[in-house]
């Protein structure tokens, strides 16, 4: 026989979410964003390298083909964009790599200068930003241009 109790001893704690901690799982939301970001450098990356690399050799058989073949300036050209592009991305990479480590230690998400949080629609936009609006918007006029 079943006996169907309808249980008014049921703790009320059963009922309670249990609270996890008090900052919402900020290693969640951006470690996501980060390796995602590493993800995209890095392939960005390889595919400069590549397009280096065919630029490199497309010009060594230009030249030993012709001296004075006018499309070398464009192959340099391409190649000087294609390099920098590759600086760039390289600097993002440290720049991310740098970011999870400030995620792991604990002060990811403060802006170096102003001590501030970076609010969340620019770290996520961002995830390797070490400065708030403010203080990034500051340092670029120091240098006196834009990037
Ligand atoms: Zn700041």
């Amino acid at each position: 026989m079943l006996r169907i109790d309808p249980g008014p001893s049921r703790k009320p704690a059963d009922c309670v979410r249990p609270q996890t901690g008090t900052v919402p799982d900020i290693e969640t939301t951006y470690a996501g964003a980060l390796s995602e970001r590493v993800v995209q450098a890095e392939a960005q990356r390889a595919a400069l390298v590549a397009a280096i690399e065919e630029t490199r050799s497309a010009r060594r058989l230009m030249v030993a083909d012709d001296e004075h073949d006018p499309d070398g300036s464009t192959a340099s050209l391409d190649q000087a964009r294609d390099v920098a592009l590759l600086e760039q991305t390289d600097r993002t990479l440290s720049e991310l790599a740098e970011a999870q480590q400030r995620l792991a230690s604990g002060t990811y998400g403060i802006c170096e200068v102003c001590g501030r949080p970076i609010p969340p629609a620019r770290m996520l936009a961002r995830p390797e930003t070490r400065r708030c609006v403010v203080c990034a918007a500051a340092q670029v006029d120091r240098r006196g241009r834009r990037s």
